[in-house]
């Protein structure tokens, strides 16, 4: 099922790798063309145009695009009690791992009297957004306010797409775990109109105002990521956290059934998701084939995660060995990777490039995509090479605070004149001499 590769007996170069590797015909850059009317048109209008946009791509007007306090109440309180306990224990796992991220301020005596401290400050604003298209995604709730809260942000605003089914409201799912996590402003919008209004703000007679935020993050489809992209200097972003991948690094020692289990998982997000095996064996590669078509054949979704597995974003690369393994997968520095190999803790310490890393057997992407404790907003396309996932230092800011004293400064004036001469900046160098006059 999986479109083959084969690179055993040569492994090309890093930069002819990563126009070898499977990846999405449809990109970031193609949607940007779609979105770049929304945004400006939100930009103009505000709440009106993000309506109209609302009423296009998700075929339904909401009433409010805020979602009223007492629905968050309601729903928290109508929540599936099994559910309600899974949302807890995802959240307490999370906060658990995001509190131990916590960086603290660091102060640096450079000379006697000269210090530089290094001060983290919160985000003031942010706006979280959880996705609703194909499937609904309480879980990212989750994933974007619990760094947020635990970074110290003082004012979230969560989006997430209105759903038909429940009145133009976002799934009562995605309600729910706001108001568990003591989120209380909710609106009902999704896609690029949504990341243009957090961007902008809006207001509107029946929704009240939705002030802009600083910064906006959260996972969502090739349009959320698009706007996050084009929208990057009107508000800060986390990573380009779109269609979901995983890549999966496997020998002859890791399971078939578990293997092929594991990439239609991810498959199943979106038709653009890609599934990508890395693998020392075609006999191996021939097994999860086998088990792909018979575990496709029994899942619910089963179109969607065929068109993304036989898509050119999803495949499988033969190797000769784990070593070169290592070298495509680095390369390829994919959203989520398994390594699912003999020695599989050494050979992740190993990898260099990769959103988050599951090590063995019993850590898939879908433990860590709800209850592992760490972040499942993760780098896509590539990304994962220069940005990291979600985590608390996304919504801090490091601010250098500088403090000499009047001796310190006359200390290191001749060297701050030295270098102000020699990049032909004299009124620098005239900064110190107007305090140390000769
Ligand atoms: P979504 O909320 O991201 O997108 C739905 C919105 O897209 C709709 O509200 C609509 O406004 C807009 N839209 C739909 N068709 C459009 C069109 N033709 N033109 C313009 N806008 C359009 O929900 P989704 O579609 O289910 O996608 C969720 C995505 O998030 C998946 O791709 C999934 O893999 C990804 N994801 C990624 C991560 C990560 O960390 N990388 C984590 C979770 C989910």
């Amino acid at each position: 099922m999986l479109t083959r590769t084969d690179l055993r007996g040569r492994v090309p170069s890093p930069g002819e790798l990563r126009a070898t590797l499977p990846r999405a015909g449809t990109d970031v850059e193609h949607a940007l063309h779609r979105v770049r009317p929304v945004i400006e048109a939100v930009r103009d209008r505000g709440v009106a145009a993000a309506r109209e946009y609302t009423e296009q791509f998700d075929s339904v007007l909401p009433e409010q695009v805020r979602v009223p306090e007492n629905e968050l109440r309601r729903a928290l309180d109508e929540l599936d009690p099994s559910v309600r306990t899974a949302l807890e224990e995802s959240i307490a796992r999370a906060r658990r791992v995001h509190a131990d991220q916590r960086r603290s301020d660091v102060t640096t005596e450079v000379a006697p009297g000269g210090t530089v401290t290094e001060r983290w400050v919160p985000v003031s604003r942010v706006g979280l957004y959880a996705p609703g298209g194909l499937a609904v995604y309480p879980s990212s709730v989750v994933m974007n306010v619990v760094p947020a809260q635990a970074a110290g942000v003082g004012s979230l605003v969560v989006c997430s797409p209105p759903q038909a089914e429940f009145g133009g409201r976002p799934h009562p799912t995605i309600l729910a775990a706001a108001q568990l996590l003591g989120v209380d402003e909710v609106w009902a919008v999704g896609g690029a109109q949504a990341v243009a209004l957090l961007a902008y703000g809006g207001t509107d007679t029946d929704d009240g105002e939705l002030l802009p935020v600083d910064m906006v993050t959260g996972p969502g489809n090739l349009y959320v990521t698009a706007a996050k992209r084009h929208l990057r200097s009107v508000i800060g972003i986390d990573s380009e956290a779109g269609p979901t991948e995983i890549a999966v690094l496997a020998d002859t020692s890791a399971d078939p059934v578990h293997v092929a289990a594991d990439l239609i998982s991810q498959a199943e997000h979106d038709t653009l998701a890609a599934s990508v095996l890395v693998t020392t064996s075609e006999e191996f590669a021939d097994a999860v084939d086998t088990e792909l078509e018979r575990q496709v054949a029994q899942t619910k979704h089963i179109e969607r995660i065929r068109t993304a597995l036989t898509g050119t974003q999803s495949g499988c690369v033969l190797v000769s060995t784990v070593d070169d393994g290592i070298r495509v997968v680095d390369a390829y520095a994919a959203e989520h990777l398994e390594i699912q190999t003999q020695q599989a803790s050494e050979v992740a310490a190993r990898v260099r490039n990769a959103g988050a890393i599951f090590v063995g057997a019993f850590s898939p992407v879908s433990l860590g995509d709800y209850c592992a404790g760490s972040n499942h907003v993760l780098p896509t396309g590539g990304c994962a090479r220069h940005s990291s996932g979600l985590s608390v230092q996304s919504f801090l800011r490091g601010i250098h605070v500088v403090d000499y004293t009047e001796q310190a400064l006359r200390e290191v004036t001749d060297q701050v004149i030295a270098l102000a001469d020699a990049e032909d900046l004299p009124a620098h160098g005239q900064a110190l001499t107007a305090r140390f006059p000769v």
